[in-house]
């Protein structure tokens, strides 16, 4: 019995060995070939994707008492910016994106964008100077009628006024600040529409004329004052209808920001840049705080 078990031991090792021989010269792990750098870059890019946190702004006022859920004063902005410098983050604006996703161009190690709703003249006052301190860069999208309102009355009070053409200008020259469209005459809501969405009843081609008359407005107005067209549209209240994605593409809009909080992740796909999530930043809460919801790590 003990000699039939080691036989058995001698044919297992002896057929192992044939095994492997064959395995050895068919080339077993061929496929294991160490990737190029290109090959391991694509992988990384266009699979992975990078991760951009949004942030979205709206006023900002020094009087506390106007502090809110879309109000915070230049003090809580100015320790968010320096949180985000401290940390490494680099701020980009939409045309990074747009030429990381269509021109190959790559993004920053700690990309981050700053977000300002409705073009309020407080991000003049308050934020412009900062930008210029610390040379970091931010995205305002703003309301075609009220920016053409006080152009016309010229009344510069944070506390109420919006930015003129010649604010925008100013801003837009000074390569920290991109504008986008947050339509021109949409950002209100009654009459059974909220924002930009479409109403209850609307034919597909009363919304088609609508949204799109209205969105071009704010496009040929901020050609005309600043030199080149918006690429983004930002939804008012972050309201969209199905089938308006179809409508700003055919505008020729390469992105578009919704109220979504959540992250992204920016791909080589395209369609990655329509509806980007963004944080909305609350008074009330530390820099902290808000920065670990967003997902912007320590360290
Ligand atoms: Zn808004």
């Amino acid at each position: 019995m003990k000699r039939i078990i080691c036989n058995w031991k001698k044919i297992l090792c002896g057929l192992l060995v044939v095994v492997l021989a064959i395995a050895l010269l068919l080339g077993w792990g061929r496929t294991k070939t160490i990737p190029t750098e290109a090959e391991v870059q694509s992988s990384t890019t266009e699979e992975e994707g990078v991760f951009v946190p949004i942030l979205m702004y709206h006023s900002i006022l020094k009087d506390t008492s106007k502090s809110g859920k879309y109000t915070v004063t230049p003090t809580t902005i100015e320790n968010d910016l320096l949180y985000l410098k401290e940390h490494g983050y680099t701020t980009i604006v939409m045309a990074d994106l747009i030429h990381y996703v269509y021109d190959d161009v790559p993004l920053p190690k700690k990309p981050v964008m700053i977000t300002l709703d409705d073009g309020y003249y407080n991000n003049y006052t308050y934020l412009f100077p900062l930008l210029q301190e610390h040379q970091m860069k931010a995205v305002i999208s703003i309301v075609g009628s009220y920016s053409q309102k006080f152009s016309e009355i010229d009344e510069p009070n944070p506390a109420y006024a919006y930015l003129t053409w010649n604010d925008i200008l100013e801003m837009s020259q000074s390569g920290l600040v991109e504008f986008q469209n947050h339509s021109y005459d949409m950002h209100h809501q009654g009459n059974g529409r909220k924002g930009t969405k479409r109403k209850w009843g609307e034919s597909d081609e009363e919304y088609r004329k609508n949204f799109e008359n209205d969105l071009q407005k704010t496009q040929d107005l901020l050609r005309q004052y600043t030199g080149s067209y918006p690429t983004t549209f930002t939804y008012p209240y972050g309201a969209s209808s199905k089938g308006s994605i179809d409508l700003i593409k055919e505008m020729g809009f390469l992105a578009s920001l919704s109220c979504y909080e959540h992250e992204n992740i920016i791909t080589k796909d395209p369609e990655c840049l329509y509806f980007l999530n963004r944080y909305n930043r609350p008074s009330g809460i530390s820099t902290e705080e808000f920065m670990k919801k967003a997902g912007i790590a320590e360290g």
